[in-house]
């Protein structure tokens, strides 16, 4: 087993260092983190890592989404925002290139593997599109995917994250169509109308396919609201954070 890798029981401790921080805005980063000794980090999009975030002698973690999908290989990318006396997000902002990154994983059961029978629908706020950029760069680069929806929100255009790319995306592939939000919570619960509009009053059909990422029980608002409406349980997915 190469250095790097440590076993703890039968999970891995994987020893990453950050190669590179991108910051988005004034309180959200990236943290693009290689494995030096693994040449792949298996992982199916929309899954996370658990990353050791030392405080005093407490062995405290933090779960942080793959932001990229397993096709883009090395480093890895996890994208956040700082939360106020949030001690996992201050103790990583407070990391920059070549600082040792421990974690384990990946973890997780809001994925995304072959991309869905029926129109797919994602639905985020804020950093919460991590995991879903990494199901759609994932799913575009499959051939035959149904159509592919993104309603994304946040507070203002900043805080919509890798916008450039997901328009850029949209041009390229005329199956996948994304619809950028600027609201004033920049939260779901800003999109609770539309979604009820568009997926629920607008047609009677309810062959799509949803995944939902956010923030506290909002998330959980857009899961009932679909699930009222008719769409099977197992065709909303959704990761509350
Ligand atoms: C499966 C899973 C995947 C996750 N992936 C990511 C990710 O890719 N990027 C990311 O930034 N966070 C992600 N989180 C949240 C992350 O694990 C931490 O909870 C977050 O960074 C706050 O940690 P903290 O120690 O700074 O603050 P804490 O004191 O632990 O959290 C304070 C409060 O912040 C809320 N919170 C959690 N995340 C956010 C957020 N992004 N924005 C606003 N409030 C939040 C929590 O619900 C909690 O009530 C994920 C959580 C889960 C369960």
């Amino acid at each position: 087993m190469p250095d790097n890798v440590v076993q703890r029981g039968a999970r891995r401790v994987y020893q990453g260092v950050i190669e590179h921080v991108t910051a988005h805005n004034a309180d959200t980063r990236s943290l693009l983190i290689r494995v030096p000794e693994v040449n792949e980090f298996h992982f199916v999009p929309g899954q996370f890592i658990s990353v050791a975030i030392p405080i005093d002698e407490r062995r405290e973690t933090r779960a942080y989404s793959l932001a990229l999908s397993p096709q883009d290989g090395q480093p890895l990318e996890i994208c956040l925002n700082l939360i106020a006396e949030g001690v996992g997000s201050h103790y990583l902002f407070g990391l920059g290139p070549g600082a040792p990154l421990s974690f384990t994983g990946p973890f997780g059961l809001f994925t995304l593997e072959h991309p869905r029978e029926y129109e797919t629908v994602f639905v985020a706020e804020g950093t919460a599109i991590a995991p879903i950029r990494a199901m759609i760069r994932h799913a575009l680069g499959t051939s035959g995917h149904p159509p592919l929806t993104l309603l994304y929100t946040a507070a203002d255009q900043a805080h919509l994250l890798y916008r450039a790319e997901f328009e850029t995306l949209a041009s390229q592939h005329p199956n996948f169509r994304f619809e950028q939000r600027v609201s004033a919570s920049g939260r779901l619960s800003a999109l609770l109308d539309e979604i009820e509009a568009r997926y629920v009053r607008a047609d009677a059909g309810r062959e799509r396919h949803f995944y939902v990422c956010g923030v506290g029980n909002d998330v959980l608002r857009v899961r009932d609201l679909l699930r009222a409406a008719g769409y099977a349980r197992r065709a909303v997915e959704y990761e509350r954070w």
